[in-house]
């Protein structure tokens, strides 16, 4: 048994910019990480991937990116910056150390698949949001005679080895992964379900994520109807496209529901001009048929799943479910419900981008750790 001041679970952005925050306080903490490297999120995703948000805005506390990475970084940039702040932080990792689940004794007990036992008086949830897919069932999906992954398993056009593809849901990867379909030259479509809200990566050449940093010192909903003649400018009537548009501006359904928008980075210019189609949600397949829920059908050769993730964080803090019913994950805002050392980083999603919100999330938990005692963390915005 180990006997840690801090447990941090989870050596992504948010694990590593906690520790290092305690460490900038003089409090001493380990990070227990799954896989056997640090930034696993990052080394999985797709190839092409590069940050949305721009660089001055997306890296952790105390350590720029380097002055040589462009405005939006490519995704192994990324993971060699993690790298470099881990080391630079000389933060304390053990890594193939899978938490199995965490409970409270008298201190936190952490408990790893292979029978390890950690002891602390503060936990910090660092597992972020995207540590299960979510896979959508329908009617006739097991004799689909090709290929069906989830974004998560998606590399890049070329190794999906198909010509007709279906991207399922109207998220970042959904938009990026059909782009980069509809770039290589193959036959796309995209089911979308629901209404969307699209916002531009840059409005007159300046980061939206920038725009929202500025903007949001004003109530959300006034700072969307302020936006909604731009963003109509940009995309006009999307509904001719196909798509609904959402009745709650991009900033109202990410506070309100947790939804991000589509952060367009060519997708949309693709859809008008006829490279990728869009159809309502799968009702059903037959065999390479297709069926929509406007009773149109095409066949396809692979399907791709970009229907997001659950933080799944009930299996970790099975006795522990009521500090997180908002779909399985901590109410919005709370860093530490419970107010008794187990804290969460990492699960606010932000128009201001998450990452920097995981930077400003780190302070407040180191804060909070390092003070005597036990004290509320409470959400701020800045
Ligand atoms: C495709 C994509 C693009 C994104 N682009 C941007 C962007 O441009 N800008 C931005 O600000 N944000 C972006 N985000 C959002 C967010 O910043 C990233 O997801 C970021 O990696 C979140 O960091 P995290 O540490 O919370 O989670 P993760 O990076 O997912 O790290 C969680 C870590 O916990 C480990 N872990 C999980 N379960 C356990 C366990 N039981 N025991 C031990 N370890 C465990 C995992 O292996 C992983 O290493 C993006 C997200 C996605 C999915």
């Amino acid at each position: 048994m180990a006997d840690e001041e801090t447990v941090i679970i989870g050596a992504g952005p948010a694990g590593l910019a906690c520790a290092a925050a305690l460490r900038a306080r003089g409090r001493r903490s380990i990070i227990l990480e799954a896989t056997n490297r640090l930034g696993a999120s990052w080394r999985r995703h797709y190839d092409r991937l590069h940050l949305h948000t721009d660089k001055s805005h997306s890296a952790l506390p105390g350590r720029p990116m380097p002055a040589d990475y462009p405005k939006y970084p490519s995704r192994l940039q990324v993971v060699d910056y993690l790298e470099s702040y881990a080391w630079a932080n000389d933060l304390h990792i053990l890594t193939d150390k899978t938490v199995a689940c965490i409970a409270k004794k008298t201190d936190w007990i952490a408990e790893t698949t292979d029978g390890d036992v950690f002891q602390a008086t503060a936990v910090v949830i660092a597992t972020g949001l995207s540590r299960t897919p979510v896979r959508p069932h329908w009617t006739g999906q097991d004799n689909f005679p090709g290929a069906i992954i989830h974004s998560s398993e998606y590399r890049n056009a070329s190794a999906l080895g198909a010509g007709r593809i279906l991207i399922v849901g109207f998220g970042n990867s959904a938009g990026e992964i059909a782009l980069e379909c509809a770039e290589a030259g193959l036959d796309v479509a995209m089911s979308v379900r629901g209404p969307v809200n699209i916002v531009p990566r840059e409005m007159f050449g300046v980061p939206s994520a920038t725009i929202a940093i500025v903007q949001q010192r004003f109530p959300y909903r006034m700072i969307d109807a302020f936006n909604a003649p731009f963003l109509h400018l940009r995309y006009r009537d999307i509904e001719e496209l196909g798509l609904k548009r959402c009745r709650q501006g991009p900033l109202t359904r990410m506070i309100e529901q947790g939804r991000t928008p589509l952060i367009d980075i060519g997708t949309i210019a693709k859809i008008r001009d006829g490279r990728i189609r869009v159809y309502p949600g799968i009702e059903l397949s037959e065999g390479a048929n297709v069926f929509f829920a406007n009773d149109r059908s095409a066949e396809f050769d692979a399907i791709v799943l970009a229907t997001g993730y659950t933080p799944s964080l009930e299996t970790l803090l099975p006795n522990l479910t009521e500090r997180f019913s908002n779909a399985g994950k901590p109410a919005r805002g709370e860093l530490q419900p419970g107010n008794d050392g187990l804290y969460f980083c990492g699960f606010n999603p932000a128009t201001t981008g998450l990452l920097r919100q995981i930077g400003i999330e780190a302070s407040q938990i180191a804060n909070s750790i390092a003070a005597v005692g036990t004290q509320a963390v409470l959400f701020r915005r800045s």
